[in-house]
């Protein structure tokens, strides 16, 4: 059979990634790959597309009636940067609330749209303080919009989205959140958190392949946006008018990503849902955390404050090779990440994607023989 011949074509992975993103798929995913879609047809267009933008807003919120998907060619900062552009207008300002390098990254979109903001820089290693921002927003009347990273993937930091959400909605003001690394593997409520926009990709709690990201938002709020972005192609209101009508994209759609995204949310639901792939995350974040600590590796922060995604560990002592380690691992079947912190040497593993207990047994084992 043609199909089978198509299949053993394919190679076996020859390690998993314990990385952010891209991440380990499963083998249905990838299969979900094999075959063509027209983008004008509806088979696609409300088979996959539509079906996709209904689950996203149900998944995203107790309320989806409220919010809206709209997917988004281009990886997640392409959505980040689509999703600003179009939410701040030209007179607007926005409050970006940064610990990390995809924090910071805002600032950079910001300064190339030449649009108005306000920077709160906090620790790597602390989550953002809520006085301060309070303070901020009484002081600065000019502020019409809040931006954050949920899960500060530079360090695996999880920030108080909602604490400060709801207090930026009693104040009035509109609220993105960047959830690239965090939704669909953390439980989360848009409107019971105060959030307007929810950016996130195809390629990280999803568990899809990489090439798109997508922006939910309020239906009330994307709706005043008609001529606010600041590029063509990163409309995100344009694109939500045209995929709203029949599941469209305005240009062409990266349609076997779309359709193995599918497939990852149909795994998502079998799986059981957020709450269960959550749960799943957590175990194996803790018995990594823990194994990793008797080996002799410490993590950067503080449990409290530790996400399930991702965990940065300081090197062991001054002689620690990080090139030679991953090197090891890798030929041991582990891809590990290199670290991002400014002012520590770290180096960070993540455990989203097709990763289970087993794998980080095996993980463990195989730190402990090149350790030694
Ligand atoms: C992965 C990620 C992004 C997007 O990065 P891309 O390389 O553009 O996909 C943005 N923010 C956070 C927090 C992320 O983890």
């Amino acid at each position: 059979m043609k199909t089978e011949k198509v299949l053993s074509d394919i190679p076996d992975n020859p390690y998993i990634l314990l990385t952010p993103g891209p991440l380990s798929t499963s083998a249905a995913v990838r299969n979900a790959m094999l075959r063509d879609w027209c983008t004008w047809d509806e088979d696609y267009n409300i088979g996959v597309v539509q079906d996709i933008r209904t689950r996203l807003t149900e998944y995203a919120t107790s309320q989806p009636e409220k919010y809206t998907a709209v997917l988004m060619q281009g990886s997640g900062s392409f959505g980040v940067e689509a999703c600003l552009g179009t939410a701040v207008p030209e007179d607007g300002k926005l409050l970006i609330i940064a610990n990390g390098a995809y924090g910071r990254r805002m600032v950079s979109f910001m300064q190339t749209m030449g649009r108005s903001y306000v920077l709160a820089e906090f620790s790597e290693t602390e989550q953002p303080d809520i006085d301060k921002v309070n303070e901020i927003l009484d002081k600065d009347k000019e502020i019409s919009h809040v931006a954050m990273v949920f899960c500060e993937t530079t360090t695996g930091i999880l920030n108080p989205v909602r604490e400060i959400c709801l207090l930026a909605k009693e104040k009035e003001k509109m609220t993105i959140v960047d959830a690239m690394s965090a939704f669909g593997g953390i439980p989360m409520d848009m409107e019971g958190w105060g959030i307007d926009y929810l950016i996130s990709s195809s390629n990280k709690c999803i568990q899809g392949v990489p090439g798109f990201s997508f922006i939910i938002a309020s239906v009330q709020k994307l709706a005043l946006c008609e001529g606010n972005a600041h590029s063509h192609s990163l409309d995100v209101y344009d694109q939500w008018k045209t995929m709203d009508k029949k599941g469209k994209w305005r240009f062409t759609s990266p349609t076997h990503t779309v359709r193995a995204f599918q497939q990852a949310l149909n795994e998502l639901d079998k799986e059981g849902g957020i709450e269960k792939r959550y749960s799943r995350y957590s175990k194996n974040q803790q018995r990594l955390r823990e194994g990793m600590k008797e080996i002799g590796y410490e993590t950067l922060l503080d449990e409290g404050m530790q996400s399930p995604i991702i965990t940065a560990f300081c090197y062991p002592d001054s002689s620690f090779e990080f090139k030679d380690f991953y090197e090891k691992m890798k030929e041991k079947g582990f891809v590990l990440y290199p670290g991002k912190v400014s002012d520590a040497e770290t180096f960070r593993i993540g455990n989203i994607g097709e990763v289970y207990s087993e794998d980080i047994e095996r993980l463990l084992k195989a730190v402990r023989e090149v350790t030694a």
